[in-house]
């Protein structure tokens, strides 16, 4: 038997709609830039015909449950929401065509992926990694997770409020590259495994928050999520 000097930390997992039991996440991976509005707003334009989609992750552990209360994170003093539709893998999958990817599809989740934009775009324009400006604790909040199984969402509002406010209002259907042609493109890098969660991408609108403030968000015919920032740490 296994033993380990302290205790191993928690598995990460996100309740499931209509199931007690809960979905166990693996890994967290994020799409870059992939609404042509939002590109454009980061002054960083994509253009499909000669760019591949372009990831970054963050670790499991930064997950939070939609409804939480979560602190203000520190060394930051421009702490963005991005609303994005989230898609949970169900099975194992390499080199997935386009055609076959709803194959791998469990099902989908509304989610935020929370970051410390100052430090992100200084990272940016230095070439440095992302990491202290996106793999934030409790940065990764996630939605119940709804079961689809073999389901292509291919349309549907996306819409995120700050203290009632409309601050983000798109469609799933604008995005660049869109949830067939993520799983086959990150499974050309990845051999994905189910528990394996995908955030899409945000449109436009992003923004700052402050303690105090209240996010809520939807993905029409998906799920809702909610966010209270709590005080600075
Ligand atoms: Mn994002």
């Amino acid at each position: 038997m296994t033993t380990y000097l302290f205790p191993p930390p928690p598995v990460a997992a996100v309740p499931v709609r209509g199931h007690a039991g809960l979905f166990p996440v693996n890994r967290l991976f994020f799409v870059g830039r992939n609404y042509h509005a939002h590109a454009v707003e980061m002054g960083k334009p994509v253009d499909k015909s000669v760019e591949r989609p372009f990831y970054f992750t963050k670790a499991a552990q930064t997950l939070a449950r939609s409804g939480a209360t979560t602190p203000y994170p520190s060394e930051t003093a421009n702490y963005h929401f991005e609303m994005e539709l989230v898609l949970a893998i169900g099975k194992p999958g390499f080199r997935v065509k386009a055609e076959d990817a709803h194959e791998i599809i469990y099902g989908y989740a509304a989610g935020l992926d929370m970051t410390r934009r100052d430090l992100q775009l200084v990272a940016r324009d230095k070439g440095r990694p992302w990491d202290t400006g996106k793999d934030i604790e409790e940065g990764s909040v996630c939605s119940e997770i709804v079961p689809m199984e073999s389901v292509v969402v291919d349309h549907g509002a996306i819409a995120l409020e700050v203290n009632g406010a409309t601050k983000q209002s798109s469609d799933v259907n604008k995005l660049i590259w869109n949830i067939r042609e993520i799983i086959a493109d990150l499974s050309t890098y990845y051999h994905l495994q189910p528990g394996d969660l995908i955030y899409t991408g945000t449109p436009e609108g992003v923004g700052a928050v402050l303690p105090g403030d209240r996010i809520t968000g939807r993905v029409e015919g998906v799920a809702e999520v909610a966010l209270q920032v709590g005080p600075a740490e």
